[in-house]
């Protein structure tokens, strides 16, 4: 599962960064909106973490442009507001879900969990390479049908050169 969050206070994607990588995800990070949506543009990410105050241009504009690009990419917007038009503006635009900074970890984790179960089902969900085979969701690899056992580490890595497979 690859990440990108997009937030311009560095204390929080360097906490984000660090909680998301230990729960096995793979996570890049954008400092401002411009450079947040050219890079949810051009790659495909699982999912994305979009905060609304942000240098450039703004979350919902940034939100905005995604979806008018029509990219489906589920997010998750952070922000400092909690008033209730925030919330439904973000709604209209196309956010999966919302949480009002500050936030509990846990909680963000809970709520990343949930948009990732309800987001449709991709056609990459499923790898293969030779006789390798990688259920990305169900996190399950196997290799001639049998079942491999892997640490949350390995199994990133392991989708990760999954996913390049070809590439140096
Ligand atoms: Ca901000």
């Amino acid at each position: 599962m690859r990440l990108l969050i997009i937030e311009d206070e560095l204390k929080t994607s360097r906490f984000l960064h660090k909680g998301l990588t230990e729960n096995g995800y793979v996570v890049d990070v954008a400092a401002d909106g411009e450079d947040g949506l050219h890079q949810a543009a051009s790659v495909q990410y699982d999912l994305l973490i979009l905060d609304i105050m942000l240098p450039r241009r703004n979350g919902w504009s940034v939100l905005e442009a995604l979806r008018k690009a029509g990219r489906s990419t589920p997010v998750i917007c952070l922000t400092a507001r909690d008033a209730v038009s925030d919330r439904i503006l973000g709604l209209e635009l196309g956010a999966d879900d919302y949480l009002p900074k500050p936030f509990d970890f846990a909680e963000l984790l809970a709520r990343i969990r949930s948009v990732l179960r309800r987001a449709p089902t991709r056609r990459d969900d499923v790898l293969r390479v030779a006789d390798l085979e990688m259920d990305v969701r169900r996190h399950r690899a196997s290799r001639s049908g049998r079942r491999i056992d892997l640490a949350p580490k390995e199994f990133v890595l392991l989708e990760t050169l999954m996913r390049s497979s070809g590439n140096v």
